[in-house]
């Protein structure tokens, strides 16, 4: 038949991309991504300055965060911003690292793709590359313990090189280290460790050295009544998530009332309530009461009387750290609390910091919730040293937990990629090809932590190169020297899962990536996502 209809089977003003061009398409937007994060690698990178719409400006090195402001656009390039965050979510380090090496993969393949080996050969061979890398990585990796406090320091100081706790990195490092060894809970066998049970909490003023570990709480609250005490030695602890109230803001009552003596009947039956459930408290024994909810005038007048601190509205959040600090239950109705609620802090205490006061629950043996208070000259300042802090605890915590660790400063990645080439040959073909391009997609770590540094990329990893085939597995580069060292001995240690995590991540993003090959856009923004 002449003449025939073009037949349309999608709405009008879909964008589809398909072949190679969709795949080139995705490929450089992964890769323009990667870009943007790869001067920041490594103690030598440079920082990012972002200033969002409202014209807040944030400095970081911080490859999640970078991201995460940029406000990606691009399908592929979200992808990418996906596994960064999925990186800081499972170990908390490392972000960069995923980001440049799925550019990498993504980078080799294109050239793999360009002499039309076809992607689901790229795919499978990348596969066997990465399960076999993470088997070398187990073999590699050396040991770590609970009682190696200089192994875990360094740890934490690795995690903190390059970024603004750099100054203070190892007292720091010590506030760390013995915050995450409070928190941790079975030992032995498993240690079990919620870094959520580590309260970072930032204030601005006085110098980074002041930071601190407080075996407990920091509030954000000032106590509710000034008659009340503003210090209180071994406290009984009452957490409470109902109100101190009768007139419940969120509880709609109507009475009516007709004439004056009801009234009076009325105001001294809710006085009657209030001195009821006061003194409740008061014959628990609780001397510090934190409530999640409100707390009526009259009834802060009763509990200041009877020399209880008490503040109000604190974040259900916190309620459950206090509850993990004090050992003490969260009580929902006064009405049933007896002693056994209670919980036990050895000092509570209203302290100024910076211009704010706050309560501090501290003391508390035992503790399994603490809080890193960060200090520091400036916003940005206190900002970007609370990042470098999440990521030494999350190295830290993943080190104790696996008792695996690894060196880095590119060492790691090189002897993976010796390892790796060695299998690369014992298999066949084309899949060969792909499994040799990943051990190279390897290298750019440590070409781009010379680079950072102003070294030339090119000499540097032939040398460490040459060393790691002389049997020297943790040879690595000296970004401040420009020479090769052995870094475990320099103490340049992170946890083996920063590397897994990152390997997995960056592989399986890479793949998926790969596998595209048409991109099907509904027209419902009003800017193309192609492009
Ligand atoms: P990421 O977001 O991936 O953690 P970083 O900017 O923190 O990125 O850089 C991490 C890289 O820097 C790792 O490869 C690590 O081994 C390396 N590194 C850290 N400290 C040193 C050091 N003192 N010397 C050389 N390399 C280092
Ligand atoms: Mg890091």
């Amino acid at each position: 038949m002449s003449n025939q209809q073009p037949i349309y089977i999608l709405q009008e003003g879909t964008q589809r991309t398909q072949g190679k061009t969709a795949q080139s398409r995705n490929i450089s937007a992964a890769l323009a991504v990667a870009d943007t994060v790869r001067t920041t690698l490594g103690p030598k990178g440079m920082d990012k300055m972002l200033v969002d719409s409202l014209g807040d400006i944030t400095i970081t090195n911080d490859g999640v965060t970078i991201l995460e402001e940029m406000a990606i656009e691009h399908p592929a390039a979200k992808m990418i911003v996906e596994v960064a965050r999925t990186q800081e979510n499972e170990v908390g380090d490392g972000t960069t690292t995923v980001v440049i090496l799925a550019g990498e993969l993504l980078k080799r393949a294109e050239f793999m793709l360009e002499k039309n080996i076809h992607p689901t050969v790229i795919v499978k061979g990348y596969r066997l590359a990465m399960d076999q890398s993470l088997q070398i990585l187990k073999g590699i990796a050396e040991p770590v313990s609970l009682k190696e406090e200089s192994k875990l320091l360094k740890i934490a100081m690795t995690a903190m090189t390059g970024k603004g706790a750099e100054v203070a990195k190892e007292k720091l490092a010590l506030l760390v280290v013995s915050a995450v060894k409070q928190v941790m809970e079975g030992e032995g066998q498993a240690p079990v460790i919620d870094t959520g049970n580590i309260k970072i909490e930032k204030k601005i003023g006085s110098s980074i050295e002041e930071s601190e570990l407080i075996e407990g709480i920091i509030l954000d609250k000032e106590r509710v009544h000034a008659a009340m005490p503003r210090m209180l030695k071994d406290a009984k602890v009452l957490l409470l998530n109902t109100p101190i109230e009768i007139r419940n803001p969120e509880t709609d009552a109507k009475i009516e009332i007709s004439n004056p003596s009801q009234m009076q009947a009325f105001l001294e039956m809710e006085d009657a309530m209030l001195k009821k459930m006061v003194n409740k408290i008061i014959s628990s024994g609780a001397k510090f009461v934190a409530c999640q909810k409100g707390i009526d005038d009259l009834a802060q007048h009763y509990l200041a009387k009877n020399g209880i601190l008490a503040v109000r509205r604190v974040k259900q959040s916190d309620i459950t750290k206090l509850s993990k600090a004090t050992g003490a239950k969260v009580v929902t109705k006064i009405d049933d609390l007896t002693e056994r609620d209670l919980g036990v802090s050895g000092l509570v205490e209203e302290r100024r910091v910076g211009s704010e006061q706050m309560t501090f629950v501290t003391e508390c043996k035992k503790a399994k919730a603490v809080t890193l208070l960060i200090r520091g000259g400036t916003e940005h300042i206190v900002d970007e040293i609370g990042r470098a802090v999440e990521d030494a605890v999350g190295v830290v915590a993943s080190a104790i937990r696996s008792g695996k660790v690894v060196a880095g400063a590119g060492s790691c990645e090189m002897e993976v990629a010796r390892l790796l080439r060695k299998y690369a040959n014992s298999l066949s073909g084309r899949e060969q090809l792909a499994a040799a391009a990943f051990a190279e997609a390897l290298e750019v770590i440590p070409t781009t932590l010379a680079e950072n540094a102003g070294l030339d990329p090119i000499d540097v990893v032939a040398e460490i190169k040459s060393a790691h085939d002389k049997g020297r597995k943790w040879a690595g580069i000296d970004v401040f020297t420009g020479k090769m060292m052995d870094a475990f001995q320099k103490g340049v240690i992170e946890p083996v899962q920063v590397k897994t995590q990152a390997l997995n991540s960056a592989t399986e993003v890479a793949i998926m990536i790969l596998r595209i090959d048409d991109v099907i856009a509904a027209n419902a923004k009003q800017q193309g996502p192609m492009e």
